[in-house]
Order: structure tokens, then sequence, then C-alpha cells
């Protein structure tokens, strides 16, 4: 009966966008511990942030009190352009599953860029624009965030400089050609436009880059130039909050029909996507309202909530971040050359980091290959090819689906497809001729890592 009335895919109309981000924190029994100011080991202010970041994100960055934040009427114009999202039933996919669940997913790949990123990037951009900056810079290393950023930029009109991990842009010519493409400044890192890449090159001529090295060089063109900040696309509560537009549309779609999600999955590598789409959700389970379960699923390769420690560490291999209490394999942990599934991230969101310490939330890790076999079931039936990212929360979607053929129960189940893979063919590529491999670092690769923690609590 309920399932004749519920449309495939669950439209809002451009007024039901939700008006205002949810800040989970201002619901939390308990905050995140402080950023450190590695330099003083003292919590950093607003002013040590400042000077890299926009003062309305770094206000928004500090803010644990305020629930309800509204979003700009000149940033809704532009979320119009892509938003509402659609949030969709996955009819096939259940029917091929041979499920009692009902799966749903929340599709934030209907942009150019391809994915959520696009949320924060904008908001970043239209305060930049508004504090009467005239330049950002940023690091990318797979493209996606470099993406989304250029598309923002050149709406507002900002002029963009982004460092590409060398080695990413020169495997990824086309996501190059489309950040040029959007106006940005494109610079292979590292580079000789900065102190920072100039000594990198002449320490390791030959070397193809990293993301802590691109980053170096994205803060201190931000610190140096006039009107310029730097603009990070994962991670910080900030973005996180930005990232809860997904959640707030999902809770109002779902709230239209009644329909009330039993378990929430998303994919993990910051952790914006994941903890913007539970958000909403999440804080209903906190004040007693709900008892969903939240599962973040990670690459097994970088395995940070389920093998992590809870500790201080700095947010990039470059060490000029603030010290964050995360869940995380040391900065220093790189994980290996074959991983193709994104979510390389040697950290986790405080924000999501805390949730987990706390209990309210669940984390799994899976191998690539099955991440792989998950995305081609479900770009067969659903008709989507999933980003290599996504696809790690279709797999744990699709194994709570067969956990309830098994035992019978018609569980609502809600996943966050956060993009689409047509840059990531090459993976799905050594997918297909079996050259690609699993690999799962052992203890002792991993202390590594954990080696590379800074000496603080
Ligand atoms: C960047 C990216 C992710 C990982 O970032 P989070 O901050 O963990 O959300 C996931 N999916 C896609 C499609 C991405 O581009």
């Amino acid at each position: 009966m309920k399932d004749k009335k519920i449309p495939t895919r669950i439209y809002l109309t451009e007024d039901e966008i939700p008006k205002f981000w949810y800040n989970v924190r201002a619901d939390m029994k308990e905050q995140h511990d402080p950023f450190i100011h590695p330099a003083t080991g003292k919590p950093c202010t607003a002013a040590d942030l400042e000077p890299v970041f926009c003062k309305e994100l770094v206000k928004q960055e500090l803010d644990c009190t305020t629930r309800l934040v509204p979003i700009p009427d000149g940033l809704m114009e532009f979320y119009k352009s892509t938003r509402p999202s659609p949030l969709i039933r996955a009819r096939f996919l259940e029917k091929e599953l041979d499920t009692p669940a009902e799966i749903y997913y929340k599709f934030e790949g209907n942009n150019t860029s391809g994915s959520h990123k696009l949320n924060s990037a904008a908001a970043q951009v239209y305060y930049a624009k508004e504090e009467g900056l005239t330049h950002l810079t940023t690091e990318t290393g797979a493209g996606q965030w470099g993406t989304a950023l250029s598309m923002a930029c050149a709406f507002y009109g900002i002029d963009l400089t982004v460092y590409m991990v060398k080695v990413s842009s020169e495997q990824k010519p086309f996501r190059k050609a489309v950040i040029e493409t959007f106006g940005a400044n494109l610079i292979p890192s590292p580079s000789n436009t900065t102190d920072a890449g100039r000594k990198i090159l002449k320490e390791f001529p030959g070397t193809g880059g990293s993301l802590g090295c691109a980053i170096s060089e994205a803060v201190e063109v931000a610190l140096k130039t006039p009107n310029c900040r730097y603009v990070l696309g994962s991670v910080l509560d900030h973005v996180v909050l930005h990232q809860s537009i997904i959640g707030q549309e999902c809770k109002v779609a779902l709230d239209k029909y009644g329909i009330k999600p039993d378990i929430i999955i998303g994919c993990a590598g910051g952790g914006s996507n994941l903890g913007g789409l539970i958000a909403p959700f999440i804080g209903e389970k906190i004040n007693g309202k709900s008892n969903t379960r939240f599962i973040a699923v990670e690459p097994a390769s970088c395995p940070s909530l389920t093998r992590g420690k809870y500790a201080y560490d700095f947010g990039d291999t470059g060490k000029m971040t603030p010290l964050m209490r995360m869940y995380t394999l040391g900065s220093g942990f790189i994980p290996s050359p074959n991983h193709a599934g994104g979510l390389r991230y040697h950290g986790m969101s405080p924000i999501v980091s805390k949730l987990y310490h706390d209990g309210y939330m669940e984390a799994r890790s899976v191998k690539q290959t099955e991440v792989f076999d998950a995305a081609t079931k479900f770009a067969k039936v659903e008709g989507i090819l999933p980003a290599p990212e996504s696809s790690h929360a279709i797999k744990a979607a699709i194994d709570e689906a067969l956990e309830c053929k098994k035992t019978g129960e018609k569980k609502v189940i809600l996943f966050g497809l956060s993009g689409t893979g047509y840059f990531d063919m090459s993976a799905y590529m050594s997918y297909r001729d079996k050259s690609m491999t699993d690999y799962i670092p052992t203890d002792e690769d991993l202390r590594k890592g954990f080696d590379s923690l800074p000496k603080i609590d």
C-alpha cells in the first residue's frame, strides 16, 4: 500500500529546500576537543585562523551553539541551480537483491563537478565574495574539490589558483582541463611558484608531489597575496555544516512520506558528505527521538576510524595546520599507491570522530575489489555510474539489504551517493582487467604512521 504512494524519485520543489544548515554540534552532549595551535600549544582563536581562512567561515568553525544557520539568499540562488538533489528509491537494486528492505539513496552527482563538494565550495566562495576578497587558493588531489571550487569561483567572479598534485594532473588530464575551462589557474605541485615548492623540488627533483605539499603551497600563496584566502573541501566543521543541506533535504523528503530510516550509510574520507547526510538524523538520536543506526564506510587500505587512533594530529603531511583531535592513521601515513578508490585521507572530521567515539555511530572498512563489485552491480540496475568513493556506501547498503533478506526484516536503508565516477574510468578498467588488488596495511605499516603523531596530550 505504502509502496504505491512513494514515487521512485522523491523531488522537493525549490521552495521546499530547507533555508537553514543544521549545526549538529549544538545538540551534541559533548564537543570535540578544540584545535590546538602547534606553536603555542593553546586552543586556536579566531585571530589565529583569520589570516588563512575567510572571517565568516572562521566564525562558523568556532560556533558550537547556533543550531540552525541561515543559508544566505545570494547562496540559495546558486544552490537552486543544482538543488534540491533527488532522493531515489533503489527499486531495481531491491529487486536484484530480492530483499524485503527498502533502499533509498540521496544523489549528489547531478552537477557538472559530479559530487557533493559543490555544496561547500559555493558557500565558501560566497562568503569570500561578501568579505571583499578577490582571490582564493586551494589544493586538489583527485580533482573533485578543485572542479567544484572552480565552478563556484566562475559563478561569483573570484580568481582561483589550484595546486594539483602533479601525478594526478598528469594521470587525470581531463580533470585539469575542466578546472581550467571554469577559469582557474591550475599549477601542478610541487612548483617553482612558492618557497615550499622550490624547497621540495630541490630535495626531491623528480617527485610526483603529495597533498601535503600542495596544501603548503596553497597556504603560502594565500598568506602572501593581498585579498586572498585558502579554502578546504572537507574535514573542518564549517564544511560539515554546509554539507548538512544533504541531510536537511533528505529529512524533508522522507517526512513528506512518513518514511523513517532504520539505517543511514555514508562513505567517509574526510567525513564531510557522511557528516552532512546524517546530521539532522543523528541530532534526533542524540535527543532520544530515534534509534537509527549510522554506518561510516571506509577503505580497508586507509582505515582511520576502524584501525586509527583518537589523537591530536596535523591535518596535512606538511604539518602546517592546527592540531585536531580526530581518528587518524598519522599524518605520515601514505596509502598504498595501487589504491584507486579515493578516501585516502589519513584523518577524519573531528565531528564525525567524536560522534563515533561517543558510540552514536558504527564504522566498517571494505576492500576495493568488493567496492567495485558493488559499484558495477549498482550501475547495471540503477543506471548511474557511481564514484568509487560513493561505492563504499553502496557496498555496505547491499550488505545490510542482504542481511534483511536472511532475517526477513523490512528495514529502511538510506545511503549517500556522493558522486559520479566518469573521471575514474582507469580504476574501473583495472577492476575489469583484474589488475586491481586489495592491499590491507599490516599493523607494522600502521605503526609507521602512528610514529608520526605529535607527542602531546
Ligand atoms: C571527496 C569525495 C568524497 C570524500 O570526502 P568526504 O569529505 O568524506 O565526503 C566522497 N565522495 C565523493 C564523490 C567525493 O568527491
